[in-house]
């Protein structure tokens, strides 16, 4: 009999999405005439922009002809995504190294997989609330895990305790769920501690396309010495509406060399780069051409087309719970708006109260851990005309 990965009886049983969809199916099915618009998702909705689709026309094209078909290619990524991605840093003012640069297919894997890298005794910092995939990828391999507070009180962006060592610190800005962004001195901060600590911030820069404020840092290599200390990971799933073409990638410095127990120096991008060519053959060549072309100047610009479009409907979202003296925190760099639940309702109980007074379905804090418990996530990724309604409705209700 084999022995098990035990470490898995210790996550918790991941049911916030499958509770959603079953308790909007038991009220669809108790009340059929009534229209439920969903707010809830953390998926776009838009489709891939003229040169995105460009991009994987081409890569097929190129599939098809003996002269430039493609078997397995580079474990790293094509050269010439990895300099595409180079140029768009370059371009937000931003240098990094080409080869730091690991194309894989989402940003969800990469996150995942880092903590192979890292052993089981370190301080593994992560805030609550969270993108649940941090936290069950370190329980799955027998990690101890130090919450960082989010609350109202720090805006949702805690910063380092000094009086705590810390060896590993997940950061994610602009934040899901919660939308807040680390400003500039925030991350320098943030920098700073890790330095001095000999720490690793792994930051999830996932939604850095949606800052529109240009004061605010959208890499952490923006901050002076993030190279020492940082591994950035990256998605074109919010930025390009890749969610189901998947690409992503990860940046990892070859300045990020620690000192192993045998006194030997190990280089965090030489065992990164070992996984990869370990474990995975490499992001398909189609979809790579397709995300060349979103890099351009030309793509991104389509893409900040759609962006702005769901900007928009987290304006509407943010205007109504202005309106209403709702506390909220996100919406302007973020697709997500994160509040209070009103009347000091628990987020489920809420959840159960939009979906019958209102039929708005949104997420339930509680999800994304104790901290999220008396609050609530909408989404910017529906159609103007679905979010426009439920404000509407949203208005009436409170
Ligand atoms: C959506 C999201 C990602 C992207 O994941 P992919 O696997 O690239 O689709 C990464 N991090 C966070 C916090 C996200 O919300």
């Amino acid at each position: 009999m084999p022995k098990l990965n035990e470490n898995y009886q210790n996550l918790k049983e991941s049911y916030l999405f499958s509770e959603i969809a079953h308790r909007v199916a038991a009220y669809t099915k108790a009340n059929p005439g009534k229209k439920v618009i969903r707010l809830g998702i953390g998926d776009v909705t838009l489709p891939l922009t003229p040169l995105a689709v460009r991009g994987l026309h081409a890569g097929v094209d190129a599939m098809a002809d003996s002269a430039t078909f493609k078997g397995y290619g580079p474990e790293q990524g094509y050269g010439f995504l990895r300099s595409a991605i180079h140029d768009y840093y370059a371009r937000n003012g931003v240098q990094i190294d080409a080869d730091d640069i690991f194309i894989s297919d989402g940003a969800k894997s990469d996150t995942g997989n880092i903590s192979e890298l890292f052993a089981a005794d370190n301080t593994i910092l992560i805030p609550d609330p969270v993108y649940p995939v941090y936290v069950d990828s370190n329980l799955m391999n027998g990690k101890k895990i130090t919450y960082l507070s989010g609350n109202a009180d720090n805006q949702f962006l805690p910063m380092p305790d000094k009086q705590i060592h810390a060896d590993i610190i997940y950061l994610c800005s602009p934040n899901n769920p919660t939308g807040a962004v680390y400003n500039r001195a925030q991350l320098t901060e943030w920098v700073g501690y890790a330095l001095e600590n000999q720490a690793v911030i792994l930051f999830d820069s996932a939604y850095e396309a949606f800052i529109t404020d240009p004061a605010l840092p959208r890499s952490i290599y923006a901050i002076e010495g993030a190279r020492r200390c940082a591994i950035e990971f990256c998605s074109l799933s919010k930025t390009a509406g890749f969610t189901g073409t998947r690409c992503g990638y990860t940046i990892v410095p070859r300045e990020l060399v620690f000192t192993a127990s045998d006194g030997r120096e190990m280089s965090l991008h030489a065992m990164w780069n070992r996984r990869q060519s370990t474990k995975f053959n490499g992001t398909s060549f189609i979809i790579q051409k397709g995300a060349e072309a979103v890099f351009s100047p030309e793509g991104m610009a389509q893409c900040q087309e759609n962006i702005r479009y769901y900007q928009e409907n987290a304006k509407m979202i943010a205007e109504t719970l202005n309106r209403k003296n709702i506390r909220f925190f996100g919406g302007i760099h973020s697709p997500y708006i994160w509040f209070e639940c009103p009347d000091h309702m628990e987020s489920w109980e809420f959840f159960d109260y939009l979906l019958t007074n209102a039929q708005v379905v949104g997420t339930p804090g509680a999800g994304f851990g104790k901290n999220g418990a008396n609050y609530f996530r909408l989404t910017a990724f529906g159609s103007h005309e679905n979010t426009k309604e439920a404000m509407e409705r949203f208005e009436r209700l409170f």
